[in-house]
Protein backbone atom coordinates (compact mmCIF):
# COMPACT_ATOMS: atom_id res chain seq x y z
CA UNK A 1 0.00 0.00 0.00
CA UNK A 2 1.09 3.02 -0.80
CA UNK A 3 0.64 6.80 1.33
CA UNK A 4 0.30 10.31 -0.33
CA UNK A 5 2.17 12.47 2.46
CA UNK A 6 -0.09 15.05 3.54
CA UNK A 7 0.98 18.26 1.86
CA UNK A 8 2.74 20.59 4.28
CA UNK A 9 0.94 22.69 6.71
CA UNK A 10 1.58 26.65 6.20
CA UNK A 11 4.24 27.84 8.72
CA UNK A 12 2.67 30.17 11.46
CA UNK A 13 4.33 32.89 13.34
CA UNK A 14 5.76 30.65 16.11
CA UNK A 15 7.58 28.44 13.40
CA UNK A 16 9.03 31.73 11.72
CA UNK A 17 10.83 32.37 14.92
CA UNK A 18 9.17 35.24 16.67
CA UNK A 19 8.83 35.42 20.15
CA UNK A 20 5.66 35.58 22.57
CA UNK A 21 5.40 39.50 22.92
CA UNK A 22 5.06 39.78 19.03
CA UNK A 23 3.32 36.67 18.70
CA UNK A 24 0.21 37.89 21.01
CA UNK A 25 0.11 41.44 19.06
CA UNK A 26 -0.34 39.42 15.90
CA UNK A 27 -3.48 37.69 17.84
CA UNK A 28 -4.50 40.69 18.96
CA UNK A 29 -4.73 41.92 15.18
CA UNK A 30 -6.16 38.73 14.11
CA UNK A 31 -3.07 37.82 11.76
CA UNK A 32 -3.46 34.21 11.58
CA UNK A 33 -0.63 33.01 9.62
CA UNK A 34 2.18 34.75 7.55
CA UNK A 35 2.01 36.14 3.76
CA UNK A 36 4.85 34.49 1.51
CA UNK A 37 6.99 37.68 2.16
CA UNK A 38 6.91 37.19 5.70
CA UNK A 39 7.13 33.37 5.18
CA UNK A 40 10.63 33.64 3.54
CA UNK A 41 12.27 37.22 4.77
CA UNK A 42 11.33 36.73 8.98
CA UNK A 43 13.63 33.78 9.58
CA UNK A 44 16.58 35.48 7.23
CA UNK A 45 15.96 38.83 9.42
CA UNK A 46 15.88 36.90 12.25
CA UNK A 47 19.26 35.31 11.73
CA UNK A 48 21.12 38.58 11.06
CA UNK A 49 20.99 38.75 7.61
CA UNK A 50 20.77 41.60 5.32
CA UNK A 51 18.08 41.32 2.65
CA UNK A 52 16.90 41.99 -0.38
CA UNK A 53 12.73 41.99 -0.39
CA UNK A 54 10.89 42.40 -3.84
CA UNK A 55 7.13 42.86 -2.46
CA UNK A 56 4.34 44.36 -3.85
CA UNK A 57 2.41 47.12 -1.48
CA UNK A 58 -0.37 45.06 0.04
CA UNK A 59 1.60 41.79 0.64
CA UNK A 60 2.35 42.18 4.33
CA UNK A 61 6.01 43.81 3.32
CA UNK A 62 6.01 46.36 6.38
CA UNK A 63 5.28 43.60 9.16
CA UNK A 64 7.76 41.25 7.02
CA UNK A 65 10.75 43.93 8.29
CA UNK A 66 9.13 45.16 11.27
CA UNK A 67 8.11 42.31 12.85
CA UNK A 68 11.80 40.47 13.14
CA UNK A 69 13.33 44.21 13.44
CA UNK A 70 11.35 44.29 17.05
CA UNK A 71 12.44 41.18 17.88
CA UNK A 72 16.32 41.68 17.69
CA UNK A 73 17.01 45.66 17.83
CA UNK A 74 17.84 47.15 21.83
CA UNK A 75 15.07 48.51 23.16
CA UNK A 76 14.97 51.25 25.59
CA UNK A 77 18.37 52.99 24.83
CA UNK A 78 19.15 56.35 24.55
CA UNK A 79 19.66 56.88 21.07
CA UNK A 80 18.14 54.75 18.04
CA UNK A 81 18.61 51.21 17.16
CA UNK A 82 16.63 51.24 13.73
CA UNK A 83 16.35 53.50 11.08
CA UNK A 84 13.34 52.86 8.19
CA UNK A 85 13.73 55.22 5.36
CA UNK A 86 10.77 55.74 3.05
CA UNK A 87 10.13 57.78 0.47
CA UNK A 88 6.58 59.85 1.72
CA UNK A 89 5.61 61.55 4.59
CA UNK A 90 1.89 59.18 4.44
CA UNK A 91 4.57 55.96 4.26
CA UNK A 92 6.53 57.69 7.51
CA UNK A 93 3.32 57.57 8.97
CA UNK A 94 1.75 54.30 8.32
CA UNK A 95 4.84 51.89 9.11
CA UNK A 96 5.60 53.86 12.46
CA UNK A 97 1.72 53.40 13.19
CA UNK A 98 2.69 49.24 12.31
CA UNK A 99 5.99 49.11 14.34
CA UNK A 100 4.05 50.76 17.49
CA UNK A 101 0.97 47.84 17.00
CA UNK A 102 3.21 45.24 16.71
CA UNK A 103 5.67 46.16 19.79
CA UNK A 104 2.99 47.19 21.51
CA UNK A 105 3.71 43.91 24.11
CA UNK A 106 7.52 45.38 24.29
CA UNK A 107 6.76 49.19 25.14
CA UNK A 108 8.77 49.88 22.10
CA UNK A 109 9.24 53.17 21.37
CA UNK A 110 8.64 54.62 17.68
CA UNK A 111 8.95 57.87 15.78
CA UNK A 112 8.17 59.29 12.48
CA UNK A 113 10.05 62.07 11.19
CA UNK A 114 9.31 63.67 8.11
CA UNK A 115 9.31 67.30 6.34
CA UNK A 116 6.62 69.92 6.99
CA UNK A 117 6.13 68.89 11.04
CA UNK A 118 7.41 71.27 13.34
CA UNK A 119 11.45 70.24 14.51
CA UNK A 120 10.59 70.83 18.30
CA UNK A 121 7.86 68.53 18.49
CA UNK A 122 10.12 65.83 16.81
CA UNK A 123 13.11 66.73 18.70
CA UNK A 124 11.41 66.81 22.35
CA UNK A 125 10.69 62.80 21.78
CA UNK A 126 14.49 62.07 20.35
CA UNK A 127 15.80 63.67 23.34
CA UNK A 128 13.81 61.60 25.86
CA UNK A 129 14.99 58.62 23.77
CA UNK A 130 13.25 56.12 20.99
CA UNK A 131 13.99 53.07 19.41
CA UNK A 132 12.95 53.60 16.08
CA UNK A 133 13.09 55.85 13.55
CA UNK A 134 10.84 56.26 10.39
CA UNK A 135 11.92 58.67 8.72
CA UNK A 136 11.69 60.77 4.70
CA UNK A 137 15.56 60.93 3.57
CA UNK A 138 15.20 64.73 3.75
CA UNK A 139 14.47 65.55 7.14
CA UNK A 140 16.32 62.58 8.56
CA UNK A 141 19.19 64.77 6.89
CA UNK A 142 17.91 67.95 8.12
CA UNK A 143 17.88 66.41 11.82
CA UNK A 144 21.82 64.86 11.48
CA UNK A 145 23.13 67.87 10.19
CA UNK A 146 21.44 70.26 13.50
CA UNK A 147 23.02 67.40 15.42
CA UNK A 148 19.78 66.11 17.19
CA UNK A 149 19.94 62.62 15.10
CA UNK A 150 22.11 60.32 16.54
CA UNK A 151 22.49 57.27 14.46
CA UNK A 152 25.97 55.95 15.97
CA UNK A 153 23.91 52.93 17.83
CA UNK A 154 21.89 51.99 14.49
CA UNK A 155 21.35 48.31 14.32
CA UNK A 156 19.55 47.83 11.22
CA UNK A 157 18.50 50.07 8.22
CA UNK A 158 15.58 49.33 6.10
CA UNK A 159 15.44 51.10 2.77
CA UNK A 160 11.33 50.86 2.66
CA UNK A 161 10.29 51.63 -1.45
CA UNK A 162 13.85 52.12 -2.26
CA UNK A 163 13.18 52.17 -5.47
CA UNK A 164 10.59 54.96 -5.34
CA UNK A 165 13.05 56.99 -2.92
CA UNK A 166 15.77 56.54 -5.90
CA UNK A 167 13.27 57.83 -8.46
CA UNK A 168 12.44 60.86 -6.73
CA UNK A 169 15.94 61.74 -6.73
CA UNK A 170 16.81 60.88 -3.01
CA UNK A 171 20.19 59.37 -4.01
CA UNK A 172 22.37 61.72 -2.54
CA UNK A 173 20.44 62.26 0.90
CA UNK A 174 20.65 58.21 1.08
CA UNK A 175 24.20 58.22 0.63
CA UNK A 176 24.61 61.13 2.88
CA UNK A 177 22.62 59.09 5.64
CA UNK A 178 24.14 55.59 5.28
CA UNK A 179 27.83 57.56 5.81
CA UNK A 180 26.08 58.36 9.05
CA UNK A 181 25.49 54.42 10.35
CA UNK A 182 27.59 51.96 11.44
CA UNK A 183 29.63 49.41 9.16
CA UNK A 184 28.35 46.37 11.27
CA UNK A 185 24.60 47.80 10.88
CA UNK A 186 22.41 45.00 9.49
CA UNK A 187 20.72 46.26 6.12
CA UNK A 188 16.86 45.51 4.98
CA UNK A 189 15.63 46.89 1.25
CA UNK A 190 12.51 46.59 0.03
P1 LIG B 1 1.53 46.00 3.61
O1 LIG B 1 1.81 45.19 2.37
O2 LIG B 1 2.68 45.95 4.56
O3 LIG B 1 1.10 47.38 3.29
O4 LIG B 1 0.31 45.28 4.40
C1 LIG B 1 -0.99 45.22 3.84
C2 LIG B 1 -2.06 44.94 4.89
O5 LIG B 1 -2.05 43.57 5.26
C3 LIG B 1 -1.94 45.73 6.16
O6 LIG B 1 -3.21 46.26 6.46
C4 LIG B 1 -1.56 44.71 7.21
O7 LIG B 1 -2.10 45.04 8.48
C5 LIG B 1 -2.13 43.43 6.68
N1 LIG B 1 -1.34 42.22 7.01
C6 LIG B 1 0.01 42.10 6.93
N2 LIG B 1 0.39 40.85 7.25
C7 LIG B 1 -0.74 40.15 7.53
C8 LIG B 1 -1.01 38.79 7.92
N3 LIG B 1 -0.02 37.90 8.05
N4 LIG B 1 -2.30 38.44 8.13
C9 LIG B 1 -3.29 39.33 7.97
N5 LIG B 1 -3.13 40.62 7.61
C10 LIG B 1 -1.86 41.03 7.38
Amino acid sequence: MTTTPEPDAPRTFADLGLGPQLLKALDGLGYEEPTPIQDLGIPHVLAGSDVLGLAATGTGKTAAFTLPMLQRITKGGPAPSALILVPTRELAVQVAQAAHRYGKEMSVTVLPIYGGQSFGQQLRVLRRGVDVVVATPGRALDHIRRGTLDLVTVEMLVLDEADEMLDMGFAEDLDAIVSELPETRQTLLF
